[in-house]
């Protein structure tokens, strides 16, 4: 069986310095808000060229830390893909905020600057003739306040484009990086793209942490302020025991951290053989028929957190990969549009086009560092052969 990604190889190669890390930590006792922590989010910091990183317990946490520290809450509208994990609309809703979906480029699946644009002139005047806008909602007292772009499969979203039009329409901007963290768009890296920027430390994304884990980036001081505060039930009113607004218990662990240091140390390499792979199996799928590998946009480097194709054929194509004891996995079968939790909002499939056509076609094969000699032109020649 190959693995769809390879948690043991990288472990083994870091094994020795994974374990002395978490056993000082043991040993230390200081077990919250230890010094590897602060290690870990400067070396993050420095590795996204970013000023402040603020570790976290997930990245769904992250994104919530982001948009609590910012205020969002009842009557604002917020504009995000529905072409991504649920909890990207999730963090949305769950302060009383109303997601509006804008639908994605059929090449990136990432949000399409064009689409925003149109949907945000929707929500100013309140007319959906000009963007599909949420049925079931009343949009005459909502204010248009921030987009969250998705980098997804780890390929960074438009950032110029999105961030003119943001500022156009004075929106904030939070990049959810949560499967991009190490991409590059315009030779800078990804967490450093916009104000505020999430990321998502869960074991499978490009870096990981052995467990849960997250992290929100900004070169702004006073929203770093605002992080701590959110991260920590709203601390940090007129003395130690007062509480200065609504906040979380999202700390990351110092344990997490320290585990996660030896990671920083080969993050660089893994994405390069991260690259290498992703190149080969372009080479390969280009020649067949029915098969569209990902396209990276030229000024981008993607992360590679998945390898995601399209085909027509798709069912019969993890069918017969299955067999030959090649697993693969569905990103995304449901768009949020669709989702049962998002029901509320009233949207119809049709209206987001594009991500619906693609929840359908679109399937991801196995993707790691650590993938063998020999793999890729294993899985290309079922493929092949399907499709003959
Ligand atoms: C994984 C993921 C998240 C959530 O991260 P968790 O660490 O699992 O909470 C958010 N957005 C996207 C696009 C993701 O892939």
């Amino acid at each position: 069986m190959i693995p769809f990604i390879d948690l043991n190889a990288q472990f083994k190669r870091i094994e020795d310095k994974v374990i002395e890390r978490a056993v000082a930590v043991l040993r230390s006792g200081r077990y919250i808000n230890g010094p590897e922590l602060t290690e870990l989010e400067e070396r993050l910091a420095d590795f996204a060229g970013v000023k402040h990183c603020v570790c976290c317990s997930s990245g769904t946490d992250a994104l919530l830390m982001a948009l609590m520290a910012w205020g969002i809450g009842p009557g604002h509208a917020v504009f995000t893909s529905p072409f991504t994990f649920f909890a990207t609309g999730e963090v949305i809703s769950l302060l009383g905020a109303t997601p509006i979906f804008v639908d994605v480029d059929p090449v990136t699946f990432n949000i399409d600057p064009a689409q925003l644009e149109k949907a945000i002139e929707a929500v100013k005047n309140n007319d959906s003739s000009l963007y599909p806008l949420p049925p079931n909602i009343d949009m005459t007292s909502l204010v248009a306040k921030a987009v969250i772009p998705v980098d997804i499969f780890g390929i960074p979203a438009e950032y110029d484009a999105l961030n003119a039009i943001a500022a156009k329409y004075d929106l904030l901007m939070l990049e959810d990086a949560a499967q991009s963290f190490g991409a590059e768009y315009n030779g800078k890296k990804t967490c450093s793209l916009t104000e505020v920027a999430a990321t998502s430390f869960y074991p499978s994304k490009p870096i990981g942490a052995y467990g849960d884990g997250g992290a929100v980036f900004t070169d702004d001081d006073h929203i770093k302020k605002l992080l701590h505060s959110v991260r920590v039930h709203g601390q940090g009113g007129v003395d130690k025991y007062d509480n200065a607004r609504l906040g979380l218990n999202a700390r990351m662990d110092t344990i997490q951290a320290a585990m996660m240091l030896p990671k920083m140390d080969i993050l660089d390499d893994e994405l390069a053989a991260r690259r290498k792979f992703a190149a080969k199996y372009t080479e390969l799928l280009t020649p067949i028929d029915g098969i569209t590998p990902p396209t990276v946009p030229a000024h981008c480097k993607s992360a590679w957190a998945q390898y995601s194709v399209l085909s027509d054929r798709k069912a019969e194509l993890q069918a017969a990969l299955g067999k030959a004891e090649i697993p693969t996995a569905e990103f995304y079968p449901t768009p949020l549009h669709m989702q049962t939790a998002f029901g509320y909002l009233g949207y119809a499939p049709e209206d987001m086009p594009v991500s619906f056509d693609c929840s359908k076609r679109i399937f991801s094969l196995p993707m790691h560092p650590y993938m063998q000699e020999g793999t890729h032109e294993r899985i290309c020649e079922v493929i092949a052969a399907t499709l003959a």
